[in-house]
């Protein structure tokens, strides 16, 4: 047996189930080159789904890592902890937002993100107001809420009761959010781009139109930029192509260059709503999750990684939509930045398992969405390389 074969039996014994894993073992990796425990190099356009945004294992985070591991590893949010401070400081001077609360995932920023919108609204005696507007093919986590906050019927089949509160308009039309909205309603929650739901971009002006909403209608705006933010789609966040600034914003993935994390960021006035006792979290914003995310922020706002995102996403787009004309089962290439989904007209499942075998990470979502979402750091030489593979696999359907 390989050392990957044995790994992979041993996996599948013990570990929950909640994954189909692909037969790889993980063991290193360097930009944007993820190796195997077999010494097999494969070229990363999946990058932990959109998490390693500075590629595998970042010298300026884990140099960060190591110097606060020698130093503090955890102390309770009882006290102040200068990383997290700078972090938040900087998160806020780059973005709409005043105070930041730390978590450590997506789930949870959202999470905050709607205990925030009640609390503001129950604080403000708006009696009954409670529900959150979420759109249909949305992704929002896998806990109990964001299950319920979730518009894939997929994600919430046994494990009813939901939690109340949500409902599910078509993404990208505006007259169905305006006719979804009630006397209950507190909030709408959207992401910028739909991620897993088949990279979905909204039609221009949707998202300034679901902002005026908001204002006439006195709705908070919550965007999920889980995926989208940190540099993804060529802005540090994705509201700021439509210059459409929500209220709250919730993070996480690549925000810390790899390690786990999550932030909800907000305005003043409605954070001000979650006061001492109200939320909490143990690990959030610990000293070296926060070193890394300090670290990570860095890299993007000061190494010219969004400029590369924005070159090589319209190299990118360029190349697809070239494939796209070769092969008539590609319906749609689609995407913003380094953010890329491919629709099909048959099932992307064996695409990528095919990929995989080559040496080329990519996934697919909704059966029939190949996605790209490579470190925001990847060169024109291997966007040709993964090119050439999908070109290679494409050539003999
Ligand atoms: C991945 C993701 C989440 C969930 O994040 P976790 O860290 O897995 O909890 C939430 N929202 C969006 C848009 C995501 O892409």
């Amino acid at each position: 047996m390989s050392g990957s074969e044995n790994w992979i039996e041993r996996g599948l014994t013990h570990v929950a189930k909640t994954y189909g894993r692909y037969p790889l073992v993980a063991a290193s990796g360097t930009g944007c080159w993820l190796t195997d425990i077999d010494g097999k190099r494969y070229l990363d356009f999946l990058a932990g789904v959109a998490v390693n945004n500075l590629g595998h294992c970042h010298p300026k985070v884990v140099k960060a890592l190591q110097e606060q591991a020698e130093k503090l590893l955890h102390c309770s949010n009882f006290y102040h902890i200068p990383a997290q401070i700078e972090l938040a400081e900087i998160l806020c001077q780059n973005s709409f937002g005043d105070r930041v609360f730390f978590c450590n995932s997506g789930a949870e920023a959202n999470e905050a993100a709607i205990k925030l919108a009640r609390k503001y609204n129950s604080d403000k005696g708006h009696k009954g107001r409670f529900e959150i507007i979420t759109a249909n093919a949305s992704f929002h986590g896998r806990t109990l809420a964001t299950i319920s906050a979730t518009g894939q019927e997929k994600m919430q089949t046994g494990f009813t009761p939901l939690m109340p509160g949500f409902k599910y308009v078509p993404f990208g039309e505006i007259l169905a959010l305006e006719e979804a909205i009630s006397a209950t309603t507190c909030a709408i929650m959207l992401e910028p781009i739909q991620g897993e739901g088949g990279v979905n971009v909204p039609p221009e002006g949707y998202l300034p139109a679901v902002r005026k909403l908001c204002n006439d209608n006195e709705l908070l705006l919550i965007f999920d930029e889980v995926q989208v933010g940190m540099g993804r789609t060529g802005h540090l966040f994705a509201y700021q192509h439509d210059n459409v600034e929500p209220d709250i914003m919730t993070l996480a993935k690549a925000l810390a260059g790899g390690p786990p994390i999550g932030a909800m960021i907000a305005r003043e006035k409605h954070a001000e709503a979650l006061g001492p006792g109200t939320h909490g979290s143990t690990f959030g914003g610990n000293p070296l999750v926060a070193a890394a995310a300090l670290a990570a922020l860095s890299s993007i706002l000061e190494d010219g990684v969004i400029d590369n995102c924005v070159a090589m996403g319209s190299y990118l787009r360029k190349k697809l939509e070239h494939l796209k004309e070769k092969y008539p089962f590609i319906v749609d290439v689609r995407g913003r930045g380094l953010m890329f989904g491919m629709e099909l007209s048959i099932e992307g499942g064996e695409i990528v398992k095919t990929a995989l075998g080559r040496g080329l990470l990519i996934n697919c979502t909704v059966g029939k969405v190949l996605r790209f979402v490579p470190p925001l750091i990847v060169t024109q030489n291997e966007i040709d390389q993964m090119i050439s593979i999908l070109d290679g696999i494409f050539a003999e359907i």
